[in-house]
């Protein structure tokens, strides 16, 4: 068995605040300790049920090289990288394809604007006002669901912030297992579960998951194709950038769409284009 782990930092218990997402934070080193016990967490209830199985991991945070590869666990390889076009124009679900059975996204967020949301944002929070997949609002969970879902690949676990959990059972297909690593207050505060406790709640979730798996109780997310996915900028000159990169259009001024036969194709031009939309390269991308 085949396991893809899209891991983002969000919403691993302990993180509520910028100064641990970045590497220049005083407090980064640790955020990223707990990045990496979170995901061997989910790795080792996964073996429980499915001994043998393979992992890969994909840093989907920010530089892209948070995870700890010396703690991380044996039977998992990971993907570490800037997401530049050029390197992971799969972004948060580089590394995954056909061969793999399920997929894990732990420490995921709520995406822009939800209310009173942890450090909420979709993709890019200093660009991205929202993004739709064939109209609908979503966040990275149903936008890397949609990725996976390409190849048939259910997701069986979500884990992050309280607040997540009605956005994923919004927008992706029941049966996946829900683990709650915390409960928000606000943009940059939360009651946190300790490591000791998430741990647990995660290879136990992971266990289940790949249960659900057996029993056939997971559905690929599989949007209609051909798809549109489209990203509304907060500013109109972000929109014109992103309108010239190859098979974009711009649909009004502050959004842009990309149309495609495949969700992996429209999600790869719909993240080029987002990239181009900053005046110059941001630092996560170099
Ligand atoms: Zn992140």
């Amino acid at each position: 068995m085949r396991i893809f782990i899209s891991a983002d930092m969000e919403g691993v218990t302990g993180v509520v605040h910028r100064d641990q997402l970045v590497p220049e934070g005083k407090t980064y080193e640790r955020a990223r300790k707990l990045m990496t016990a979170d995901v061997n967490a989910a790795i080792t209830g996964a073996l429980r049920e499915a001994p043998g199985a393979e992992f890969v991991v994909c840093d989907g945070h920010g530089v892209m090289r948070n995870l700890i590869l010396e703690e991380l666990h044996e039977a998992a390889q990971l993907v570490v990288g800037p997401a530049h076009p050029a390197n992971k124009p799969l972004c948060q679900s580089q590394g995954c394809d056909e061969t793999f059975d399920l997929a894990f996204f732990t420490g995921y967020h709520s995406r822009a604007g939800t209310p009173g949301g942890l450090l909420s944002h979709t993709w890019v929070g200093a660009a991205v006002t929202n993004i739709r997949i064939n109209g609908e609002i979503v966040g990275e969970t149903a936008l890397n669901a949609a990725v996976v879902g390409h190849w048939d690949i259910p997701v069986g676990l979500v884990s992050g912030a309280h607040e997540l959990e009605a956005e994923a059972r919004e927008t992706i297909p029941d049966g996946f297992v829900w683990v709650g690593t915390k409960t928000t207050y606000g943009p940059t505060a939360a009651l946190c579960l300790p490591p000791a406790k998430t741990h647990k709640l995660l290879n136990e979730g992971a266990a289940e998951a790949v249960r659900r798996f057996k029993a056939g109780k997971l559905k690929p997310h599989k949007p209609k194709c051909p798809v549109s996915i489209s990203v509304e900028f907060h500013r109109r000159e972000m929109a014109a950038k992103a309108a010239e990169v190859q098979g974009i259009e711009r649909v009004d001024e502050r959004t842009i769409e990309a149309r495609a036969d495949t969700t992996i194709a429209a999600a790869e031009r719909a993240w080029k284009a987002v990239c181009r939309a900053e005046d110059e390269e941001p630092g996560w991308l170099k």
